[in-house]
């Protein structure tokens, strides 16, 4: 028999729809941009892309190409331990696009590149300088590898003028070898979003958690720790789905009122903001969520 588990009617999405949200489409459609919104068909599109009472739209752009030298096991990105070079025009035409599009937030994310002695971190730098240059009021979050605990790839992306600067932990401690490539370690996570505060005190951080993966609410709680301890200032944390049936099956769909759980722990260990449910994304309104705590 099937052993998974059926999905909750609260994973189940509605059609998006909204005035900026079709703008936005619209747009998109002559820029040539790839977005991890639209390609990864995230149910959260019609809420990121029109933006909420704040009215600041976010969108998710993939850099450095489609394939990783890793290979997660929660992670449907394919995987090649020689991927292409990166295309030396990606940072200006990916600036020039996103400048002309009517974006209000951007995350620039990316597989990992551990082919490239700097781990893309320089593309990744010389794409927000290229942003900024051309429409300096767009707030850009970099949501980076660990650059296999390279520090002077940090310091890259930290003085390119990008606005938050996040990694993510992905899971708790103990599920880590497991669920991450092998690569990928939990400490060397924590040392990383530690450095960004070394190289800048001011920088925004923020990081990621699943939960579905069988982690323990004790671990859960450890890992919140964890992240505080690092300096960390966001937290956001969703339901891990499972991307086909080759990959690690949910242990668990965990309850919309348990995510609200831990927006409540997170916010009394004073996180500067806590995004906890289902569907919630690294990424998940991030430019709503950046702008109502400045506002605080
Ligand atoms: Fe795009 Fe991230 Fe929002 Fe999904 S959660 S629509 S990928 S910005
Ligand atoms: Fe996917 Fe990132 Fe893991 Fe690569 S490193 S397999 S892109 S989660």
């Amino acid at each position: 028999g099937d052993s998974r588990l059926r999905l909750p009617p609260w994973l189940k999405t509605s059609i998006p729809k909204g005035k900026k949200f079709s703008e936005l489409k619209e747009q998109l459609r002559e820029l040539k941009l790839h977005t991890v919104c639209e390609e990864a068909r995230c149910p959260n599109i019609g809420e990121c892309w029109g933006g909420g009472k704040h009215g600041t739209a976010t969108a998710t752009i993939m850099l450095l190409g489609d394939t990783c030298t890793r290979g997660c096991r929660f992670c449907s990105v394919k995987t090649s331990r020689a991927p292409p070079p990166p295309d030396p025009n990606e940072p200006v035409n990916t600036a020039t696009a996103i400048a002309s599009w009517g974006l209000d937030y951007i995350v620039l994310t990316s597989v990992d590149r551990d082919d490239l002695p700097d781990g893309g971190s320089n593309h990744f730098a010389e794409t927000v300088k290229e942003i900024k240059k051309r429409k300096s009021e767009i707030l850009v979050e970099c949501l980076v590898p660990d650059f296999r605990g390279d520090r002077n790839a940090v310091k890259t992306i930290v003085e390119s003028g990008l606005d938050v600067y996040a990694h993510n932990i992905e899971t708790v401690e103990e599920l880590t070898p497991f669920v991450r490539d092998r690569r990928a370690k939990y400490r060397q996570s924590l040392a990383t979003l530690e450095a960004v505060k070394t190289f800048n005190p001011d920088m925004i951080t923020k990081s990621s958690i699943m939960l579905g993966l069988g982690e323990t609410d004790q671990e859960i709680h450890q890992t919140l720790e964890d992240l505080k301890a690092a300096g960390v200032d966001c937290v956001t944390l969703g339901q891990y789905i499972q991307p086909t049936k080759r990959h690690m099956m949910v242990t668990e769909y965990v309850t919309p009122e348990k995510f609200q759980h831990w927006e409540r722990v997170g916010n009394d260990m004073k996180f500067l903001y806590v995004a906890s449910g289902p569907l919630v994304r690294s990424s998940y309104k991030a430019g709503e969520f950046f702008i109502a705590s400045i506002l605080k």
